[in-house]
């Protein structure tokens, strides 16, 4: 009776939009308690717009689209995309670029017009290449970060000249997901690579404490993330969308991947939520634990 009763869960998931990769899921995603939430693409729509753009008095608007425009059309980063977008849009030229460098999670680099430039997070900026970012546009960055939304600076011949702020959405059903993830007794954690302000701000509005957010993290220490709160005991539930996920969602005793998110993703999860509609995953483990009643 038993493979019947399982082939029947993996059948009722199709029709709820989750895609099982085998019956023996059904037990991990029935003892879970933890559940990580990547932030953007995940909790959010990951469609990334410019919402402004704050130039030093010394700089104008068209010469820093100029710049950032053609230097993040060579990156494929949703900021990135925004940004090149917002810049063509402008009537920028997005012209090729010389010596161009991703450093993921921090931003990007290259040669634009003859001009050493880059785009990215103002921690990398002042760290790594030992800028200063513009008192004068501080303000406006800390107040964007507070409404959820990701500053990114653009820097070229030794100076950092304008903030970009890029704006996502928190995606109409996360809130519902998350209070059921939690009647269901888990624990939700929010895990991201952007500032704490903006990850705090999408957390509040979808119900997750301070305490459980997980902000500035690298791509590639998400999966030290998982493993930590394994070490401490949980049973990990891992959602996310990325490249940058996918060795978390690997690690998590169940992972579980937009369908909307990247084939990289998609093939490290045991589960995929094919409509990227969170309120999949507590289905999924409504669904195992009903399963697994079944059988036993
Ligand atoms: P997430 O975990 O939200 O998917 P990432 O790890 O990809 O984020 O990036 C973290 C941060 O690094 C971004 O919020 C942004 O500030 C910066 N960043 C990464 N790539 C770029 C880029 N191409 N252009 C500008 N900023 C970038
Ligand atoms: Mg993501």
């Amino acid at each position: 009776a038993t493979p019947t009763a399982l082939l029947v869960g993996t059948g009722r998931g199709a029709q709820l939009g989750i895609l099982i990769k085998g019956p023996q899921i059904l037990e991990s995603t029935r003892r879970v308690d933890t559940i990580v939430l990547d932030k953007t693409g995940t909790v959010t729509t990951g469609h990334m717009a410019v919402a402004d753009v704050h130039v030093t008095a010394t700089e104008d608007l068209q010469t820093v689209l100029a710049i950032a425009g053609p230097l993040e059309h060579a990156s494929e980063h949703p900021i990135a995309r925004a940004i090149a977008a917002h810049s063509k849009d402008a009537g920028v030229d997005l012209v090729q670029v010389e010596d161009f460098t991703n450093h993921g999670g921090h931003g990007v680099s290259g040669s634009v017009n003859g001009h050493a430039a880059m785009v990215g997070r103002g921690s990398w900026l002042t760290k790594e290449w030992s800028l200063s970012l513009p008192v004068d546009l501080q303000g406006q960055a800390e107040a964007a970060e507070n409404e959820g939304r990701t500053p990114v600076w653009v820097a070229w011949d030794g100076a950092v000249r304008a903030v970009v702020v890029v704006s996502d959405t928190v995606k109409e059903t996360s809130a519902q997901a998350i209070a059921e993830l939690r009647e269901l007794g888990l624990r939700p954690v929010l895990l991201t690579g952007d500032n704490s302000r903006a990850a705090r701000s999408v957390a509040g509005q979808v119900g997750i404490a301070d305490v459980d957010v997980i902000a500035e993290v690298l791509p590639a220490d998400k999966v030290e993330v998982v493993k930590r709160l394994q070490a401490e005991g949980a049973v990990v539930a891992m959602v996310g969308d990325g490249v940058n996920d996918a060795a978390a969602l690997a690690q998590a005793d169940l992972g579980l991947a937009m369908g909307t998110g990247t084939d990289v993703a998609i093939e490290a999860s045991d589960l995929t939520l094919v409509s990227g509609d969170l309120r999949a995953a507590p289905d999924a483990i409504r669904l195992a634990r009903a399963t697994l009643r079944t059988i036993k």
